[in-house]
């Protein structure tokens, strides 16, 4: 099997409200889908979601595949994804989302060739996976809806962002926590928002008054590792790292530098399916576990996160619920949601198929 043609197609999805966190607010997101076409008749499917936090845009990721991607991918055999990772990780540096939506539609067209979903392809250990659903940034009683709502949807984990002001995140989860009752879990995010000392303080404060906090996620801006790490070795809650673990030398380092209790891989900030099978792989042995996470992702780029955190035994935590925030996606399949479970597709590859 040969690809025969590639195709991206960017598109802006309208959101059902606008997402705020602490260091940014978007209404809309960028999606580009990637088209990847072989002489068999199989057709690969990719999604790349370019964001601030990669620093790239529809623009960098359209500039990517037309200068390098599509050059290095027409008259290759797709299934070589080892070797055209390789390839592509030498021959473009960044661009982590462009590379994700490339590489996960070779793992498409893997999994279509083999006629066999990719969370089995990569190993199948779980068949589903319990996800959280995020409460963006709002005024407390808003919040404390959008929570209740979420839970009489039948998601058991939130994820309740934070960061902007502690006193003001004190109350609102613990607003949450009365609202929805103990059997919720709640983990937090700060997007990089606190100090050392707020971090600590916030934490301190919930847990005392009985919040019950599951994790903390990026409490303090991803270049200062050294607040990371203290914050990790002083709080009582396991700490995330997220804008902190970017790269696959990232993951690296901060694993060896016990800079957290655990990683939020992504495949848009890593660079795709190929390079989170490493991070996670770093994190397993070093006991550290990890999180899938997602940026703005349609399903067409959710439905790989899916599939990996179904694959391995080191992904305790998901966060996969972008797909739910969409007013029209593009995509049908991938995944789907059940009583606080996401559940990947049966169908060969990631199952999705795209309208466009
Ligand atoms: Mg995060």
């Amino acid at each position: 099997m040969r690809i025969i043609s590639a195709t991206a197609i960017p598109i802006e999805l309208e959101l059902k409200e606008p997402f705020s966190v602490a260091n940014e607010t978007v209404e809309t997101a960028s999606n580009v889908f990637f088209k990847l076409e072989t002489d068999t008749n199989l057709i690969g499917w990719g999604c790349a979601t370019p964001d601030s936090v990669t620093s790239e845009t529809e623009a960098t990721v359209l500039h990517a595949f037309n200068t390098v991607l599509k050059n290095l991918l027409i008259g290759k055999e797709p299934t070589r994804i080892h070797l055209l990772n390789e390839i592509i990780e030498d021959q473009l540096k960044g661009n982590p989302s462009a590379k994700a939506g490339i590489n996960m539609a070779l793992y498409d067209l893997l999994g279509k060739n083999a006629n066999t979903p990719i969370y089995q392809i990569l190993g199948g250990y779980r068949d589903k996976i319990e996800t959280s659903v995020t409460v963006g940034l709002n005024p407390a009683d808003v919040m404390i809806e959008h929570a209740k709502d979420i839970v009489s949807q039948g998601f058991r984990c939130l994820k309740v962002k934070c960061g902007m002001d502690p006193d003001k995140d004190i109350e609102t989860v613990l607003g949450i926590r009365a609202a929805v009752g103990q059997n919720i879990k709640i983990r937090l995010d700060a997007n990089e928002g606190y100090t050392l000392e707020k971090a600590l303080r916030v934490i301190e404060t919930l847990e005392k008054l009985g919040a019950d906090i599951e994790l903390l996620e990026q409490p303090t801006p991803a270049k200062y590792l050294f607040a990371l790490k203290e914050v990790t070795a002083q709080c009582t809650v396991p700490i995330m790292a997220d804008e902190t673990a970017f790269t696959l030398r990232d993951s690296l380092k901060l694993i060896k530098m016990e800079i957290a209790d655990m990683i939020n891989i992504k495949l848009m900030k890593i660079g795709g399916i190929t390079n989170s099978i490493k991070a996670n792989i770093f994190a397993e042995l070093a006991e550290i576990p990890v999180m899938i996470g997602c940026m703005n992702e349609s399903m067409g780029a959710m439905a790989a996160g899916v599939h990996f955190a179904c694959a391995f035994k080191n992904v305790l935590y998901a966060d996969l619920d972008s797909a739910l925030d969409f007013k029209h996606d593009v995509v049908r399949g991938g995944a789907e949601y059940k009583d606080g479970y996401v559940i990947p597709s049966e169908a060969p590859g990631l199952g999705i198929e795209v309208d466009l």
